[in-house]
């Protein structure tokens, strides 16, 4: 690993290869791959990403808003790219740069074929979001009439692609209510095919769907967490490579003697002689001022070294009492062993926020 001067994510792309494997060779060779690379491929390097994960094989990248698919076709990927959550004011956007919309409601249905058809396009590919049981985005059973109506009119779009979404697919507990929405979707799926004569494209699996319903993987699979590394369980997260690494260095370093306080308000007291280090690093690039007066560590020369005081804006303070180092050094916020999803557990979030709010201020580095 390179030294660096300032925080620093770096961005291991042999993990990458490592964990697309692990899925690829999980799910039958004829199903195919959509590799999801939304929110900055969780707050990784969307570009980067989305070009080892073409080489590497994968049949599909999914975005969630229009803006991040439209950045990938700026950069020259040719790849198809699924846009989970559109909305009308981009439709013909979606259109420009070959994005493939997901159609979840009534309204969006409507707009895109209005769109769709004023443009002339013929078989134009969407895919039909179906609520089974998430409630967040889908269409509901009673509405399938008015899909079909809708979508039987028109020559402009074509269903290329008819999906959905488990709500728990990680949580064993859970198992019943999942096989429920499974057979919800097939249900679903049965009544649209009935009426187009031609096939489309299912799919339901995200990464813990993946591994734990092998037998819904359908046509496709959308793997998002499990490609960064991480798998929403303790024995698949040993298989996994953590792609992303958070350092900083250190910018000044204090000593303090009984009684002393840090940072604002005075949260922490020193209750002995000690010496602390400042990082550039604060809750402008991501991390939650949670994370302060918690007794929480990040790793200098290996050592665990603890947060003290208030996190700020732009700044942390660590305690690294008895520990020989110097400013510009070193420290360690998580890598593939202090990983991410042990830090995000310590202020009961989840893998996913941390990586994705690593903020855009922070310098990328990626190793190929
Ligand atoms: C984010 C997302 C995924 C990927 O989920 P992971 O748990 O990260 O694998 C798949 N499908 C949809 C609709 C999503 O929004």
């Amino acid at each position: 690993m390179a030294k660096i001067n300032e925080t620093t994510l770096e961005i291991n792309l042999q993990a990458l290869a490592h964990n697309y494997h692990f899925f690829r060779n999980n799910i039958s060779q004829k199903i195919k791959f959509m590799g999801v690379v939304k929110a900055s491929a969780y707050g990784s390097h969307t570009v980067e990403i989305a070009k080892k994960l073409t080489d590497l094989g994968a049949d599909y990248l999914a975005v969630a808003y229009t803006q991040e698919g439209i950045k990938l076709r700026k950069a020259n990927l040719k790849i198809p790219i699924l846009v989970f959550h559109p909305l009308p004011i981009h439709f013909e956007e979606i259109i420009t740069h070959k994005l493939t919309p997901s159609i979840f409601s009534k309204r969006n249905l409507s707009a895109f074929i209005k769109t769709a058809e004023k443009l002339k396009l013929e078989n134009y590919p969407i895919h039909l979001k179906l609520n089974t049981g998430m409630n967040r985005l889908g269409f509901n059973e009673n509405d399938l009439d008015f899909i079909l109506e809708k979508i039987t009119k028109t020559k402009a779009i074509k269903v290329e692609g008819v999906f959905s979404h488990l709500a728990a697919s990680e949580d064993k507990n859970e198992k019943e209510f999942t096989l429920n929405q499974l057979e919800k979707f097939q249900i679903f799926c049965k009544k649209i095919s009935s009426y187009l004569n031609y096939r489309f494209t299912k799919h339901i699996c995200n990464t813990s769907g993946i591994l734990n319903y092998p037998q819904a993987h359908f046509d496709m699979v959308r793997c998002g967490i499990g490609l960064y590394g991480y798998g929403n369980a303790v024995e698949i997260d040993k298989k996994l490579k953590p792609i992303a690494s958070l350092k900083t260095i250190i910018s000044q370093i204090h000593y303090l003697k009984k009684g002393d306080s840090v940072s604002y308000n005075r949260k922490f007291k020193a209750e002995k002689s000690m010496k602390i280090a400042t990082l550039p690093l604060g809750y402008a690039d991501g991390i939650h001022r949670d994370f302060g007066n918690k007794n929480i560590k990040f790793y200098f020369k290996e050592k665990p070294v603890p947060i003290i005081g208030d996190i700020c804006m732009d700044m942390i303070m660590i305690d690294i009492s008895g520990i020989d180092g110097k400013e510009g050094e070193e420290v360690l916020i998580f890598d593939a062993q202090q990983n991410a999803e042990k830090l995000a557990q310590t202020v009961n979030t989840i893998s996913y926020e941390l990586l994705t709010g690593i903020s855009s201020r922070v310098k990328r580095v990626v190793l190929a």
